[in-house]
């Protein structure tokens, strides 16, 4: 039988900051949200995609053999199961008990024959399995062959959620419940941009819903980071840049985003 076939972005070996432990990050391309501060912008058009990077061009003109000097960069390469997993398998004794595999994006659950074949064929060599999602998806299957689910709640109501991210809060939020009837563990977080969602009322209002899911384990504020603008303008897109925020405003938000 054929292998699914996958188009990814990326693939990041001993990261500590895509779920608990050390784990390999595979990044897939495509993604029906357009977050304005979106990180990883390569990531959300599903096709392979050219960046350009016109302060790593030296000027050379062999653009056609391949550029060497990463100014221009392609994302998005086909990829099957196997190549993937020889990948993940690689790091395999630093895992321990918590780390493994996670499959992000984009939205992994546009691609869900590979992201399927993928935490299946992980599960099957004893490596954990994860997911990053935005939640826009229902996927039993999938969600069913995860250690761990974890996703964002970026914003708790529809009018700012569909503002900011393109896409209402309501379907995210009716799958976000129906997964807490599965048992499967989840991670919550949210990306915190001001201007956005910065404020001790929309994070209060957030965690006040997550509360009442016990199987969210965890919530978790991550700092806006501009690291997307330079990817927009590599892509020839309109570049969206948001404040940092400071750590006290950070920590100040830490104590209305308490669980239990
Ligand atoms: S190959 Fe790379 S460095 Fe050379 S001209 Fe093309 S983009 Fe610039
Ligand atoms: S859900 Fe994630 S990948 Fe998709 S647009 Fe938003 S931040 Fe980007």
């Amino acid at each position: 039988m054929s292998q699914p076939v996958g188009i990814v972005a990326d693939i990041e070996r001993s990261s500590t900051h895509d779920g608990p432990g050390m784990r390999t990050v595979v990044f897939l391309k495509g993604c029906p949200l357009h977050c304005v501060w979106c990180h990883n912008p390569e990531c959300i058009d599903p096709r392979p995609q050219e960046l350009f990077y016109p302060d790593k061009c030296i000027g050379c003109k062999r653009c056609a053999e391949g550029c060497y000097t990463g100014a221009r960069v392609i994302c998005g390469r086909k990829m099957t199961v196997a190549d993937v997993m020889r990948e993940v398998d690689a790091d395999r004794g630093y895992y321990g008990r918590e780390g493994g595999l996670t499959v992000s994006g984009g939205e992994p659950l546009m691609q869900r024959e590979f992201t399927l074949a993928l935490l299946r064929e992980a599960k099957a060599r004893g490596i954990g399995t994860a997911v990053e999602t935005s939640m826009i998806y229902w996927d039993e299957e999938i969600f069913r062959a995860c250690d761990l689910v974890m996703f964002d709640v970026k914003l708790p109501d529809d009018e700012r959620h569909k503002r900011w991210t393109g896409v209402p809060f309501a379907p995210i939020r009716a799958n976000i419940l129906r997964l807490a009837g599965l048992g499967v563990p989840m991670l919550a977080r949210t990306p915190v941009v001001p201007g956005v969602n910065a404020d001790a009322a929309t994070i209060g209002e957030i965690a006040a819903f997550l509360r009442d899911i016990p199987a969210v384990y965890k919530y978790e504020l991550l700092s806006y980071h501009p690291l997307g603008v330079a990817k927009q303008r590599a892509l020839g897109q309109p570049e969206t840049q948001f404040e940092i925020p400071s750590k006290q405003l950070m920590e100040e938000l830490k104590q209305y985003a308490f669980l239990r």
